[in-house]
């Protein structure tokens, strides 16, 4: 035995950080390139990026499955002389090598040849509505799906493991659990507010300016305290936030001139994920790795989230800058008053599509992807049944009839990728936000008072401190209970939603 294996674990620790960050900054270069290519590449130079992004992901890739990453935390593991954050970071770093290595190389190819012409073959079947065409590829791609996660968890719940690559740590019991309440809540809540006269939001639709839409997103960006010396805004065709570094998180939004709060709410759910971004700080030794990356997929949904729906469509959030919005918007908001603006920008309209989806029937959405991903990948339920039971339940969740296939269960590309178990973290996000803000509201109980008063750094100081900084150190169940003192728990949001929509549909 040599020497090595005698050192103090922070040692072997700081061996993995610094591999580890090796490996960070491939993937920061690739989010470099991919950041250029979403904004400002010309659009010639499409085949040579592509052919970068492919090789600096390989080296990605290759400093990821380094067989010495093994090794280190094979001799680290179960010391019993290892700190919280210590083991908090074998956690992480373990099972990002599992995922990595688990796979066979055959069937990493396999997966990813099948993706492409799935992929193909789904934007055909949309195109056309031809669901038949579609239906052997979705067969595939849920054999494919359960033969990962046996590679993954053997033994375990295929479901289960495919969850666990999304939000780490959650099951289909446990969603289905929270979910099942969550249905009931927003199907009733759903009922009261059709049974209310319509909001009226007609005015939203005039015609803003690029340049206004752009000021005032940076107006947003500046009240939410998104530091720009580590940050910028741009735009392209889908929002987005990318990290391409610990101290460089950018932005983009999307403007649409004849309806002004696309690009306005864009800004404020990005900023919310940039803020996050920004935040983790686990530790200078960590910086760069894998515990300064987020929690879940959840967690940062619920940032974004929270910013975008609870604060940002809240009246005292607008207050401040209302006269500001007015004038920048001039001539679309002359005569409509702050009470008003804020009605509209919380209209509550079921539709068929999850994407265009309001607050209270976004979740609804989540719900039946749920319901039919985990009996598709469970075998309870064939491929060739999906779209009967899709109208269905669109019909059972969201009183929607489903015209056709194109507008229904061959509207998202997800399960087209093979991606099966994400569809949850986008409703947990809500869970989530709900209840750190109750939390934050017995901590800051005149937190609307402060927000209407312009100053959101209480708020900002409260995320930071409880939910940014941690980073992976937690599992997103773990976070909960550790920032709001009781596990996840449905009504929080039910409760929130019930509240705010009773005040503005009077019920
Ligand atoms: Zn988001």
């Amino acid at each position: 035995m040599n020497q090595e294996h005698h050192a103090a674990p922070h040692r072997e620790i700081a061996e993995l950080a610094a591999l580890d960050r090796e490996r960070s900054r491939f993937a920061q270069i690739s989010a470099i390139l991919g950041w250029d290519q979403e904004t400002y590449m010309p659009e010639a130079a499409v085949t040579e990026r592509a052919e970068q992004l492919a090789l600096v992901e390989s080296l990605a890739h290759e400093r990821a499955v380094n067989p010495k990453i093994g090794m280190l935390l094979a001799a680290c593991e179960g010391r019993g002389d290892l700190a919280p954050q210590e083991r908090a970071y074998l956690r992480v770093l373990r099972r990002e090598y599992d995922r990595e290595t688990k796979l066979p190389a055959e069937f990493v190819t396999e997966f990813a040849k099948a993706v492409s012409v799935s992929q193909a073959a789904w934007a055909k079947a949309r195109q056309a509505d031809d669901f038949p065409a579609f239906e052997p590829y979705l067969s595939h791609m849920v054999d494919l799906n359960r033969r990962k996660a046996a590679y993954l968890a053997p033994g375990a719940k295929a479901y289960d493991a495919l969850l666990d690559l999304f939000e780490p740590g959650s099951t289909e019991s446990s969603i289905a659990g929270v979910f099942a309440v969550l249905r009931k809540d927003l199907v009733a809540l759903l009922a009261k507010i059709r049974a209310r006269a319509q909001v009226d939001d007609a005015f939203l639709h005039a015609r803003v300016p690029e340049s206004a839409q752009r000021a005032m997103s940076e107006l947003m960006m500046d009240l939410l305290g998104y530091d720009r010396r580590r940050g910028r805004l741009d735009a392209t065709a889908h929002p987005f936030t990318t990290t391409l570094g610990p101290d460089d998180v950018r932005i983009t939004t999307r403007y649409i001139e004849d309806y002004f709060p696309s690009s306005v709410f864009s800004t404020i759910h990005e900023t919310g994920h940039a803020l996050y971004e920004l935040g983790i700080a686990p530790g200078r030794e960590y910086r760069g790795t894998r515990l300064a990356e987020a929690a879940s997929m959840a967690v940062h949904e619920s940032q974004s989230r929270m910013l975008e729906n609870m604060i940002g469509r809240s009246e005292a959030f607008w207050k401040p800058s209302w006269d500001r919005i007015a004038a920048l918007a001039a001539p679309a908001l002359d005569g409509v008053d702050l009470p008003r603006f804020v009605r509209a920008v919380n209209r509550v309209q079921p539709s068929l599509i999850r994407v265009e989806a309001d607050e209270v029937t976004y979740a609804l959405h989540v719900i039946l992807r749920f319901e039919i991903e985990s009996e598709l990948i469970s075998g309870r339920m064939r491929a060739k049944d999906m779209p009967a039971a899709w109208n269905e339940k669109m019909r059972d969740l969201l009183g929607v009839e489903v015209p056709d296939n194109r507008s229904g269960c061959l509207q998202d590309i997800h399960w087209s990728m093979g991606a099966f178990g994400y569809f949850p973290s986008y409703a947990l996000g809500n869970l989530y936000a709900a209840q750190f803000l109750d939390a934050m509201r017995r901590d800051i109980p005149d937190l609307d008072a402060r927000i209407a008063s312009g100053s959101l750094a209480e708020l900002r100081s409260w995320l930071g401190e409880k939910v940014h900084k941690p980073g992976a150190t937690f599992l997103p169940a773990e976070l909960v209970q550790d920032v709001t003192g009781s596990p996840l728990d449905a009504s929080h949001f039910t409760r929130y939603l019930g509240e705010k929509y009773g005040r503005i549909y009077g019920f």
